[in-house]
């Protein structure tokens, strides 16, 4: 095994990481021994060329090409890699960190454009849902019946005796509101227009 040596005069990306506003303040990534459990039960690691293991060893080399290697696109984010880590470490959330490092140098943004749709649908609903869109994949993913739910949905919860999910305009209002103040509405924009 390959001892890491942190250089004294570069520590950028490790302080970059450790004081973002999503780095919890246990992250153990200096007390990373680089066993690779992590890898070793990561599923975007079984499938793809992504390898946590090898992430946070980067991070800790200061070596900021990770933030613009494709493969750290390929975590699910499922924290199973958390759970496993003998220092309590958390490589999905520095991937997490690293993807918005790549978002704010503008070449993530391509990688999340896709998405943009579940922030539309948010604004408009006031709560996450599907977006139209994606409802042809999910009918082939799940089969015709998401569709007779998505019809029913209002009716099986009434039979249920639950609330509509449908939030009233003022709530909708409200929400949109927060989103416009915290930013969340200029920055979905500015992703909707990365392609133009
Ligand atoms: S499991 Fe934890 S200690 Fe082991 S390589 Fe992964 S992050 Fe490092
Ligand atoms: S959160 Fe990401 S890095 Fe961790 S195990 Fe899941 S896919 Fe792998």
């Amino acid at each position: 095994m390959k001892t890491i040596k942190l250089k004294k005069d570069s520590l950028k990306l490790i302080d970059d990481v450790t004081n973002d506003l999503k780095a919890s303040p246990d992250l153990g990534i200096y007390k990373c021994v680089q066993c690779g459990m992590c890898t070793s039960i990561c599923p975007g690691a079984s499938q793809t060329d992504y390898d946590p293991r090898d992430m946070v060893r980067r991070v800790l080399e200061d070596d900021v090409t990770v933030i613009d290697d494709d493969s750290i696109w390929n975590c699910f984010s499922c924290y199973t890699c958390n759970s496993v880590c003998p220092s309590g470490n958390n490589a999905s959330e520095i991937n997490q960190i690293l993807r918005q490092m790549s978002i704010e140098k503008g070449e993530g943004m391509l990688k999340i454009e896709s998405f943009a749709a579940y922030g539309d649908s948010f604004m408009e609903l006031g709560v996450g849902s599907i977006p139209s869109k994606f409802f042809d994949v999910m009918v082939k993913d799940v089969g015709p019946d998401y569709m007779t739910l998505k019809l029913e949905i209002e009716d099986i919860r009434s039979e249920l005796g639950l609330g509509s999910y449908i939030l009233p305009e003022k709530d909708i209002d409200e929400v949109e509101a927060i989103l416009d103040n915290s930013g969340f509405k200029k920055r979905l924009e500015r992703i909707k227009g990365c392609k133009k």
